[in-house]
């Protein structure tokens, strides 16, 4: 007797490599999507409709217009909510499957939060949009022994990588140094078309259940294509996984540790600025009923979004952190959030 529907899910257990033991693998594994943009929505609906048991999904964003073009979980519904994508996404999953279990969580993936999110899961998957975010994986994942999937997409192309801790090369082999904030093109510099987030992210979906079905043979391997062109190719990276890193070789966690990062951080495609909390909770409630005096609000039990001034939206989450839309510089940003949180 199966712990699943075996007819749901008759069409993918008939795939030989996957079968009826793959599934039970699936429907047993817990798997975190870091990022619920582009990427972590295609990402995330795949491994909801292969049966995958638990999902954890990890997003410090709200729904905007301009995400509607590629973010396949939201809809304009959402937008007008001003519901965070982390429960907004758990809320379209539900109705997909009734048998996974999704746990939203709405934050901003940190150094002091990555290994508390990220430690209990089989595979986790990169759904971000900043190298950040991505070397936090890399070192909880090479910390803990998790195998995780890389991806990116920008304009009509994209990449995959898995990654077998101790295996394979890991995300720092593969770039030793982080670029410098701003000095890579984003998609809101460069754009993006939405079927390179739906490639990118269903192969990161493959990838994820491959890992967890296994053997993953060909992990460390990485896909790079072109849309636009129609180029596919894939990079055979072992050369680099014989030299390995510190991360690694020698258990150098320099943003686990927080030797780099934790500063604003302008917010991909949007004209938007994320400000790290400053003073812990806050008391959205009453925040709401201060903010209302200045302009319209929008509150509920996850974030208080108010027109503060002309263009400027403020949202603030439970946590503390905000994020100021309607400007890059974050230093206006940071003003901004002083003047209405008095941080
Ligand atoms: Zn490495």
């Amino acid at each position: 007797m199966s712990s699943y529907d075996a007819d749901r899910y008759s069409r993918q257990t008939r795939f030989a490599p996957l079968g009826a033991v793959g599934q039970e693998r699936l429907v047993a594994a817990r798997i975190a999507v870091v990022g619920c943009g582009a990427l972590g929505s295609v990402v995330a609906m795949a491994l909801a409709r292969a049966g995958v048991g638990f999902l954890r999904l990890i997003d410090r964003d709200l729904p905007e217009r301009s995400n509607l073009p590629r973010q396949v979980l939201f809809d304009e519904a959402d937008v007008a909510a001003g519901l965070p994508k982390a429960v907004a996404a758990a809320k379209c999953l539900a109705r997909i499957s009734s048998t996974v279990t999704v746990e939203p969580v709405v934050t901003d993936l940190t150094a002091a939060n990555a290994m508390d999110l990220l430690s209990g899961v089989d595979v986790i998957v990169d759904g971000t949009d900043n190298f950040e975010a991505r070397f936090l994986v890399n070192e909880v994942a090479c910390r803990h022994d998790i195998p995780w999937v890389h991806g990116g997409a920008l304009g009509a192309e994209g990449r995959v990588l898995a990654i077998i801790p101790g295996k394979t090369a890991c995300l720092r082999c593969l770039i030793p140094d982080p670029p410098a904030p701003g000095s890579l093109p984003t998609c809101e510099t460069a754009g993006i078309i939405g079927p390179a987030a739906l490639v990118v992210g269903a192969v990161e979906a493959a990838e994820a259940i491959k890992l967890v079905v296994g053997p993953h043979d060909t992990a460390g391997r990485m896909l790079v294509c072109d849309l636009w062109a129609s180029a596919w190719r894939t990079v055979d990276l072992s050369p680099l996984a014989e030299a390995g890193c510190p991360t690694c070789r020698s258990a150098d966690f320099p943003w686990l540790d927080g030797r780099l990062g934790g500063r604003p951080t302008p917010l991909c495609g949007r004209d938007a600025v994320q400000v790290p909390a400053v003073v812990g909770s806050v008391d959205l409630a009453a925040l709401a009923e201060r903010l209302a005096t200045v302009g319209a609000v929008v509150a509920n039990r996850w974030i208080v979004r108010a027109d503060v001034e002309d263009g400027i939206q403020l949202s603030v989450f439970a946590d503390g952190r905000a994020i100021v839309s309607g400007t890059r510089d974050e230093a206006r940003a940071r003003g901004i959030v002083s003047r209405y949180l008095g941080a």
